[in-house]
């Protein structure tokens, strides 16, 4: 039950590092490629963003209707989007409910003929559930950790970088100016650099393309827990693999003997009735 599947988005990989070479290009995020002010190079960052006013202009006529509709559909998707994203855990959420019911009610409740055995099983059973539920909770609503204030760049120095001849030296000596502890540098030995952020990359910090932004410490998204196993979840991620592992444990190792009284009534009626 434990799970096995999860993806590391492409915008993660350190192979593209989300320098400013690469940033750009792919980026991992849903925003796709962006032209660049530079020969050759991706854009830093992309184009500021105005609000709808502020792009009509100054005594211009509001938002359309057919404006608004798209806003609303545009909306109503990541919705959708979201709400698919809580699947495989609403599919965990569901497994353990029916663990619960099969252990308290048809095992404890209906099954086992000793009450001190009854009682043993029910409180060891909330035992290991309680820590496994908790660890699970505490993985998917932890915030795997944001990148801090400091990394992230202003608009005016985001205009200084690229209005500059040789913005990779600038935006070294903007690392430098902030006192940035940046050692790691991609491929390119340049500055890790994240264009859908606009921020600086802190070293190990990568950026989600399924959550949308970077994190620190970035592991790996987990669809499972619908959350990025990073820097500040990812104990309670190693808790609840270890818990979900004790829990499946205690369940197999306590029902066994009444699993195989089962099979072997079964199997023994089967055989008094084929006579
Ligand atoms: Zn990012
Ligand atoms: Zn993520």
């Amino acid at each position: 039950m434990p799970p096995s599947a999860s993806v590391r988005p492409a915008s993660a990989s350190p192979r593209n590092g989300g320098s400013l070479r690469a940033s750009g290009q792919g980026g991992g995020g849903p925003g796709g490629k962006r032209s660049s002010s530079f020969p050759g190079l991706p854009r830093l960052s992309p184009p500021p963003r105005r609000s709808r006013r502020d792009q009509a202009g100054p005594g211009l006529a509001a938002p359309s209707s057919s404006c608004r509709q798209m806003d609303a559909r545009r909306g109503l998707c990541g919705a959708c989007v979201s709400a698919a994203k809580w699947v495989p855990v609403l599919f965990i959420a569901c497994i353990v409910a029916w663990s619960y019911y099969a252990y308290i009610v048809q095992l404890c409740l209906l099954t086992v003929q000793s009450a001190a055995e009854r009682w043993a099983l029910v409180v060891l059973y909330h035992l290991f559930f309680g820590m496994f539920v908790w660890a699970y909770w505490r993985t998917i609503f932890t915030s795997p950790g944001s990148v801090p204030q400091r990394f992230r760049l202003t608009a005016e120095e985001m205009d200084g970088i690229e209005s500059s001849e040789d913005h990779r030296a600038s935006l070294e000596q903007l690392v430098v100016r902030k006192d940035l502890p940046c050692t790691m540098r991609s491929i390119h030995q340049e500055i890790r650099y994240c264009s859908e952020c606009s921020l600086v990359k802190p070293d190990r910090a990568h950026h989600c393309s399924v959550c949308g932004r970077c994190v620190l410490k970035m592991d790996h998204h987990c669809p499972w827990v619908n959350n990025c196993v990073a820097f500040k979840n990812y104990k309670f991620f190693i808790l609840f693999l270890g818990y979900a592992l004790a829990y499946c444990l205690y369940v197999v190792l306590t029902t066994l003997k009444y699993f195989l009284l089962f099979w072997s009534s079964l199997s023994s009626s089967g055989s008094d009735g084929s006579k």
